[in-house]
C-alpha cells in the first residue's frame, strides 16, 4: 500500500479546527483506496513564536522538505502584531514560502450552483464562474528590496527580475491549456515600469502557447470587472500583491471566504491552505468553515500526489454536503437546512468521501 508523509502545519487561530476536519477527510477517502497517510505535526506563526521564539523553526521546513506535501491551516493574530516584523507569524510564513521555492499560488474560485444566493452579486451574474487566480508568491513588492520604515517615512519596492515572470508566465498558460485555453494577464503597465515589463515577457512567453488566448487588463479595471461580470474570467494570471488582493475579492463571489482554497506550487514540495487567515474573531467556537482546507486537502491530491479520483471523489463530496442543505454559520442563511459546526462538516463530508462506489 502506498504511503504518503504529510507534513501538517495547523498554525494559529482557526488554523488547528479546520485541519482536523482535512484529515479526517483525508484519512476517509483514504480508505477507499490503496494509499494511506503519515502526518507529521510540526509549528508554524504565533504558537511557534510562542514555544521557540522563531515563527519558523528550522525543523518546520525540515520536515516540509522531506514530506509529499505540506497541508497548512492559518497563522497570525493579534496576540503577536506588535513584535518585531521577522518575529511576527506573517514573516514566518513568508520565509517558508520562500525557503521551499514554491513560486505559483493558484487559487481557484467556483461558484457553487448551491450557494447561488450567498453570493453578494446578482445570481444570473454568478452563476458558472470558474476561474482560476495564478499568482506569483514569492516575489514582488512583499519581498522586494530596499524597504523600511522611520517616523515619517516608509517604504517598499516592487520588483520582478524576467526570470520570475516568464516561470510564473508558464504555469498560467499549461493550466489554461487545462482549462479554456484564455489567459488574462493583469498588471498596472500605464503606470509602473515593473508592470511594463511584466507585460513584455508575458507576451513571449505567449508564444510558446500558440493555441492560448492571451488578454492584458490593468489592476484597477479588474477589480471592477470581477464583479461587473466575472464569467469572463478564466484564468487570471497576476503578481504578487494585486493577485492577493484580487483572489479575496473573487472569493465573495462563491459566498464566503471560507469556501476557496490554494495551491502553492512550482517546487519540489507544494503547500496546500486555504485562502483565509486564522479568523481570531471565530476561533475556538467551533463554527469555522472547513470546507477551503477540505478543498485544498482535495488539491493536495491531485496536484501533488497525482490521486486524481480520490480528489474528484472530496470535490463531489463537498458539491453534496452543501446541496443536501448543509451549513457552517458563514453561509446558514442561504438555504439551510441544517445549520453545522466545523466538526459536523467534516464529519459530513468525510462520510460522504468515503463512499467507497467509484
Ligand atoms: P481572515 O481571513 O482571518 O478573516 C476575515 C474574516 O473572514 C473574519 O470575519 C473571519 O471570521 C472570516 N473567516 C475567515 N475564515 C473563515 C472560515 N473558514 N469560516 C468562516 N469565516 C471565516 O483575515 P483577517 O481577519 O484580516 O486576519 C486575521 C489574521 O490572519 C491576521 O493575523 C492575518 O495576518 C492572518 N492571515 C493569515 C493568512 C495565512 O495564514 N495564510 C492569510 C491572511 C491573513
Amino acid at each position: 500500500m502506498k504511503s504518503y508523509k504529510i507534513a501538517l502545519i495547523k498554525g494559529d487561530g482557526i488554523g488547528p479546527e479546520i485541519i482536523d476536519e482535512a484529515v479526517k477527510v483525508l484519512d476517509a477517502v483514504a480508505s477507499c483506496f490503496d494509499f494511506h497517510f503519515t502526518y507529521e505535526e510540526v509549528l508554524m506563526g504565533g504558537c511557534a513564536y510562542d514555544i521557540t521564539g522563531d515563527p519558523l523553526p528550522q525543523e518546520t521546513i525540515t520536515t516540509a522538505l522531506n514530506s509529499d506535501a505540506v497541508l497548512f491551516g492559518a497563522i497570525g493574530g493579534e496576540k503577536w502584531d506588535n513584535l518585531p516584523r521577522e518575529k511576527r507569524p506573517e514573516s514566518g510564513l513568508l520565509r517558508f514560502r520562500k525557503e521551499l521555492g514554491v513560486y505559483a499560488n493558484l487559487r481557484p474560485a467556483v461558484v457553487y450552483d448551491e450557494l447561488i444566493n450567498a453570493s453578494s452579486l446578482k445570481p444570473e451574474v454568478v452563476k458558472g464562474v470558474d476561474l482560476m487566480v495564478v499568482r506569483e508568491l514569492i516575489g514582488g513588492i512583499y519581498f522586494g528590496e530596499p524597504k523600511g520604515r522611520d517616523e515619517n517615512k516608509g517604504w517598499n519596492t516592487m520588483v520582478y527580475t524576467r526570470e520570475e515572470i516568464v516561470r510564473i508566465a508558464h504555469q498560467a498558460f499549461k493550466i489554461a491549456m487545462e482549462r479554456s485555453k484564455r489567459v488574462c494577464s493583469i498588471d498596472k503597465a500605464n503606470v509602473l515600469d515593473v508592470s511594463q515589463l511584466w507585460r513584455e515577457v508575458v507576451e513571449e512567453v505567449a508564444k510558446e502557447y500558440p493555441e492560448v488566448e492571451l488578454s492584458h487588463m490593468y489592476v484597477d479595471n479588474a477589480a471592477m470587472q470581477l464583479i461587473r461580470d466575472p464569467k469572463q474570467f478564466d484564468v487570471m494570471l497576476t503578481g504578487n500583491i494585486f493577485g492577493d488582493i484580487l483572489s479575496d475579492e473573487a472569493s465573495m463571489l462563491s459566498g464566503s471566504i471560507g469556501l476557496l482554497p490554494s495551491a502553492s506550487v512550482g517546487a519540489k514540495i507544494g503547500v496546500y491552505e486555504p485562502i483565509h487567515g486564522s479568523a481570531p474573531d471565530i476561533a475556538g467556537q467551533g463554527i469555522a468553515n472547513p470546507i477551503a482546507t477540505i478543498s485544498s486537502a482535495s488539491m493536495m491530491l491531485r496536484y501533488a500526489l497525482g490521486e486524481i479520483a480520490a480528489a474528484d471523489k472530496i470535490d463531489a463530496a463537498i458539491k453534496r454536503a452543501l446541496s443536501e442543505g448543509y451549513r457552517t454559520k458563514d453561509l446558514a442563511q442561504y438555504d439551510a437546512k441544517e445549520v453545522c459546526s466545523t466538526s459536523e462538516m467534516g464529519s459530513i463530508i468525510a462520510n460522504y468521501s468515503a463512499k467507497c462506489k467509484h
